[in-house]
C-alpha cells in the first residue's frame, strides 16, 4: 500500500510520500533511546505543563486537522473536529491524572514486616521507547489515547500510522514537538506495514502497541512474543446491542442508529448485532429502519451530513462482498445494499434481517453502516447470540429491569457492557477487550500502567 493521502469520497490522490529508508529508520530509533535516556527523568510537573500545551494547541488546530482527516479518510468533518476535542481532553486527564496513577504504592504493614522488611514501595517506572501501530479510523484518537498516558509515563513513543493518513501521523509529530517535548519523545515513521517486523525486532524499542485487524496484530503478537516484549492490542470487534422488552424503544432505536453509523460504521466499538426479543422486535426493527434512511449520505466536508464515504476502496469491496453473501444466504434488506453510482466509497446504511451462523457476516467485522438483526425468544437466547463470535470488545443492553442487568454484567463476554447506552471510551474507564478483540487495556490507570516497569523496591 503506497503511503498517500486518497481522497474517498472522489478517488483522487492528493499526496503521496517516499517511505523512510533504513538510515533514516536507525536515525530515529537513536534519536529515542537518546531521548528516553534524559525525558526519563523528567518530573511529571513538566510533563503534565507540556501535555496540557498540546492540547490547547490542538483546540487551536481542530478546524485545519479536521478537514486534513476528513480528506485523508473521510469521516464526517463534524466528527473529525469532535475527535480533535476529544483527544485534547484525554491530554487534559492524563496531565492531571498521571501523578495520582503512577504514585509509589505501599504494601499494607502486616505484609510488609512478613517480607523481613522495614519499608517496601512499588514504584511505576517507564519502560522505553515503545512502538505504536496505529489505524486510519480515528486517526487521532487512536493514537493520543496511546500517546498521552505514555508521555506521561516517562515513555517515549514511535509511531507508525496507517499508510493512508500520513498528513495526520506528521501532524502529531509537529504537534508534541510544538507543545515542548523534546525531539524525539514521539516520533512518526513513515513505513509501510513490511517494515514494522524489523523496528519491532530492535532491542532499542521496549514494547507495542497496536490497534488494528486480527492479521496486523497476530503478526505484532508473534514477533513481540519471539522478542520477549509486552504487548497491548486492540483488535475489532462485532458488539452486540441487545434490546429487551422493557427499553425504552424509541431511544433505544434512536442510539441504535448513532452506534452503527458513527464514523461512516467504521469503528471497533460500534453496535454490528442488533439481538432484539420478539416481544419488541417489530417495534424496534421499524424505528430502528426509518432511523437509518432518515440519514444523509454525502460529501463528508458538508457540515450536516451523516455518513460519508467509506475510508478505503478495499474497505468498500470487502463491505460489499459481506453483504452480498449474507443475501445470497436468504437475508433479507430492509434498507440500503446497494451501492450508488457516481465516484467516491459510499455505501448507505443498510438493515439486514434473517441472519443465519452460515453467512460471513454473522462471524465477521461489518465495518460500514451496515447492521445485522436478530430475533431472540428470551434472555437466554439473547446471551448465546451476543456471545456467538470470535471478538469480545464492547456490549450495549437495553432494559429497565435489574434482574436483566445483572445477567447481562455476569455473563456477555466482551470489555464492556453500556446499560442504556451506547459504549464510548472515556480517558477515566478502562478500554480493551477478551477473545479475538485483543488484551491489555488503554485508558484510565490501567491504561498507563501497560507500559510501566512495575518495581519493588524493599528495603531491608
Ligand atoms: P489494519 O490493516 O490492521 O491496519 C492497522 C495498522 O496495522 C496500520 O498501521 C497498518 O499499516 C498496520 N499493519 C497492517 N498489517 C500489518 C502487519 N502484518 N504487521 C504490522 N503492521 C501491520 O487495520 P485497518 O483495516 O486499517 O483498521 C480496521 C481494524 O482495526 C478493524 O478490525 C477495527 O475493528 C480495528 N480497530 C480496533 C480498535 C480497538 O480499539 N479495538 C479501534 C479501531 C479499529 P498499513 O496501513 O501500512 O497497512
Amino acid at each position: 500500500m503506497p503511503i498517500a493521502t486518497v481522497n474517498p469520497a472522489n478517488g483522487e490522490t492528493l499526496r503521496t510520500y517516499e517511505a523512510m529508508g533504513e538510515e533514516e529508520i536507525e536515525r530515529r530509533l537513536q534519536l529515542a533511546e537518546a531521548t528516553f535516556r534524559t525525558y526519563r527523568t523528567s518530573t511529571l510537573e513538566e510533563r503534565a505543563g507540556k501535555l496540557h500545551r498540546a492540547a490547547e494547541l490542538l483546540e487551536q488546530d481542530a478546524q485545519e486537522i479536521g478537514r486534513v482527516i476528513t480528506t485523508e479518510m473521510g469521516k464526517p468533518v463534524r466528527q473529525a473536529r469532535a475527535e480533535a476535542a476529544k483527544c485534547a481532553k484525554a491530554m487534559r486527564w492524563y496531565a492531571d491524572h498521571a501523578a495520582g496513577l503512577l504514585a509509589d504504592e505501599e504494601p499494607a504493614e502486616a505484609e510488609v514486616k512478613d517480607s523481613g522488611a522495614s519499608r517496601v514501595l512499588v514504584r511505576y517506572r517507564p519502560l522505553g521507547p515503545v512502538l505504536a501501530v496505529m489505524p486510519w479510523n480515528f486517526p487521532l484518537w487512536q493514537v493520543v489515547r496511546f500517546a498521552a498516558p505514555a508521555l506521561m509515563a516517562g515513555n517515549v513513543g514511535l509511531l507508525k500510522h496507517s499508510s493512508n493518513v500520513p498528513q495526520t501521523a506528521l501532524y502529531l509529530e509537529d504537534l508534541f514537538h510544538r507543545a515542548g517535548f523534546p525531539e524525539g519523545c514521539f516520533q512518526t515513521l513513515l513505513i509501510g506495514s513490511a517494515a514494522v517486523d524489523g523496528v519491532l525486532r530492535d532491542e532499542r524499542v521496549r514494547a507495542a502497541t497496536l490497534t488494528g485487524s486480527e492479521p496486523a496484530g497476530r503478526a505484532v503478537a508473534a514477533t513481540s512474543g519471539e522478542m520477549i516484549k509486552k504487548t497491548v492490542l486492540e483488535l475489532g470487534g462485532s458488539d452486540p446491542f441487545v434490546v429487551m422488552p422493557s427499553a425504552d424503544l424509541d431511544r433505544a432505536a434512536e442510539v441504535a442508529v448513532n452506534a452503527r453509523v458513527q464514523n461512516t460504521g467504521q469503528s471497533c466499538i460500534a453496535a454490528k448485532r442488533f439481538i432484539v426479543h420478539s416481544d419488541v422486535y417489530d417495534a424496534f426493527t421499524e424505528r430502528f429502519t426509518e432511523g437509518m434512511k432518515a440519514l444523509k449520505v454525502g460529501d463528508p466536508l458538508e457540515e450536516d451530513t451523516d455518513v460519508g464515504p467509506l475510508s478505503t476502496e478495499q474497505g468498500l469491496d470487502d463491505l460489499m462482498e459481506l453483504v452480498d453473501d449474507a443475501v445470497r444466504g436468504g437475508a433479507e434488506v430492509l434498507c440500503g445494499g446497494e451501492r450508488p453510482d457516481g465516484p467516491g466509497w459510499y455505501y448507505p446504511p443498510t438493515v439486514l434481517a434473517g441472519i443465519t451462523r452460515g453467512m460471513r457476516i454473522h462471524r465477521e467485522e461489518a465495518f460500514g453502516p451496515v447492521a445485522t438483526l436478530y430475533r431472540a425468544a428470551d434472555l437466554d437466547e439473547a446471551v448465546l447470540i451476543a456471545n456467538d463470535t470470535d471478538f469480545g470488545l464492547s456490549s450495549n443492553v437495553w432494559t429497565r429491569d435489574e434482574s436483566d442487568v445483572d445477567r447481562f454484567v455476569r455473563d456477555l463476554e466482551a470489555g464492556g457492557v453500556y446499560v442504556n447506552g451506547m459504549t464510548a471510551s472515556h480517558p477515566a474507564f478502562p478500554f480493551g477487550g477478551v477473545k479475538r478483540s485483543g488484551y491489555g487495556r488503554e485508558l484510565s490507570g490501567h491504561g498507563i500502567r501497560e507500559f510501566c516497569n512495575i518495581t519493588t523496591v524493599w528495603h531491608g
